[in-house]
């Protein structure tokens, strides 16, 4: 098991880092400014785009991608730095055509579209001229699990109808969201089981019946690209609209969370970095009570338990990276498993790591003028998004139990059992 980056990859990362330090870190507080007076996305925002495209610096993400694609084909472990290195700055990933949930609706696409609907959606997405959502989640049900899900769709000749309510779809309030990727329960449905029940529809965003309800806030936290709730009724799209196979949107939806969720907990990573990076530096400048705050042990005692918990979260996302890379190599089950642990984790980690930099900013922290307040947000809303920790934390039991379930007993000897104590084996030569 070698984690170390390709050439390439650690080409593209030098070349990455030096690229936001040159063209967006200037631009940021620019950036700020612009969505503030509801500018968004800013104008400047596709001159990046295009610069970041010239570069090579675009689609990092996808190892499948075609030869006629654009993008690098890098596999999941190279990428993660480098989705390290974009979540630092979180307007970045746009910039470079790895933000989410586009990079999980290509990937869908990408497995599952046909070919029209690949001409149709995933080319402009591939190219960055279009945004997408994906629409699972609704008010009226437990979405943790989403064999509860609602929203129906049902066959009228040659349309596919959907009617429903579903929020918190991140990215349906971006002026350049076209496509809302809608998991729906199927209406003929009762006879199939649990996990064939759903099927997965592309609606475009301008279809009749569509309505942005609202954007609502996270923790009072207004996102620009939205977390909206959005109503269906009497949705009326072509059948050709239907993505994969009918009744295999359950599958399809587990599908699209693996990479992401790499992805998700690579960029926490970054940010957690400098979160760390911002508060060591804050506590070797700041004086109180006659001596450096870096002099204080409990501050030296949160930055050391910053850092090691910010390094063993990579290892164990890298790992996940790395097993994602393997497919079928490996037992698919173990990845499942530690793709639902790095979500719990990486959540957490940005909660604790965030909360120690914030102390030792004092009251600066809490305010905008650091990136900490809104990192820890984020943190909190990692905690639910994409599912709740508890739903992870139960797979990766579940998957602990099982391999215990087939080796039960194979640890006895490690018991001391009266009857060995009686009866202790003697070594014969
Ligand atoms: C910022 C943000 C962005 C989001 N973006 C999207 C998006 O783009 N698309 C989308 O479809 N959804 C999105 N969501 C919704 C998110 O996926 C759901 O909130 C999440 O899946 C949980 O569903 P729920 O809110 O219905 O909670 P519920 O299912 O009602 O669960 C509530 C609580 O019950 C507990 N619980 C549930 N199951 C178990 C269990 N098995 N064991 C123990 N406890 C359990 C957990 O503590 C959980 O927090 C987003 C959410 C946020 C906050």
């Amino acid at each position: 098991m070698d984690f170390a980056p390709s050439p390439l990859a650690r080409q593209l990362h030098e070349r990455l880092l030096a690229f936001m330090d040159r063209y967006l870190l200037p631009y940021n507080a620019a950036w700020h400014a612009a969505v503030q007076a509801g500018d968004y996305p800013p104008p400047f925002l596709e001159d990046l785009k295009a610069l970041a495209r010239e570069e090579g610096l675009w689609n990092l993400f996808l190892p499948t991608l075609r030869e006629d694609e654009p993008g690098t084909r890098l596999c999941h472990l190279d990428y993660a730095p480098l989705a390290e290195a974009m979540g630092r700055l979180p307007w970045a990933p746009e910039v470079f055509n790895c933000h989410a949930p586009d990079t999980g609706n290509i990937e869908l696409l990408h497995r599952f579209a046909t070919p029209a609907q690949r001409a149709a959606w995933l080319v402009p997405l591939l190219g960055g001229q279009m945004r997408s959502a994906f629409a699972m989640s609704e008010p009226d049900v437990a979405s943790s699990d989403p064999t509860n899900l609602q929203t129906t769709v049902r066959r009228e000749g040659d349309d596919l109808v959907l009617s429903g309510r579903k929020w918190f779809i991140t990215g349906a309030a971006h002026p350049h969201c076209r496509l809302l990727i809608v998991l729906c329960r199927n209406a003929d449905a009762d006879h199939a089981s649990s996990h064939h029940r759903h099927s997965m529809v592309l609606v475009p965003v301008d279809t009749p019946g569509v309505q942005i309800v609202r954007n609502i806030p996270v923790l009072h936290h207004h996102a620009p690209e939205g977390h909206c709730e959005i109503l269906l009724q009497g949705v009326r799209v072509p059948a050709h609209h239907l993505l994969g196979a009918w009744g295999a949107g359950f599958a399809m939806a587990q599908a699209r969370l693996g990479p992401g969720r790499v992805h998700h907990c690579m960029r926490t990573i970054g940010q957690c970095e400098l979160a760390l990076q911002l508060a060591a530096g804050r506590a070797l400048e700041r004086t109180a009570f006659g001596k450096p705050l870096a002099d204080q042990a409990n501050v030296q005692e949160w930055i050391a338990e910053s850092r090691i918990e910010i390094d063993q979260a990579r290892l164990l996302v890298l790992h996940a990276a790395w097993l994602l890379d393997q497919g079928s190599a490996v037992d698919v089950q173990q990845t499942r498993a530690q793709v639902a642990a790095i979500k719990v984790v990486a959540a957490r980690l940005q909660q604790r790591v965030v909360d120690r930099a914030m102390q030792i900013f004092g009251a600066m922290g809490l305010s905008p003028d650091t990136p900490l307040a809104a990192f820890w947000t984020w943190g909190r809303a990692l905690r639910l998004m994409d599912g709740p920790d508890e739903v992870h934390l139960r797979s990766v039991a579940r998957h602990e139990l099982d391999r215990a379930r087939a080796g039960l007993g194979d640890a006895a000897a490690y018991f001391t059992t009266p009857e060995q104590l009686r009866a202790p084996p003697h070594l014969s030569a």
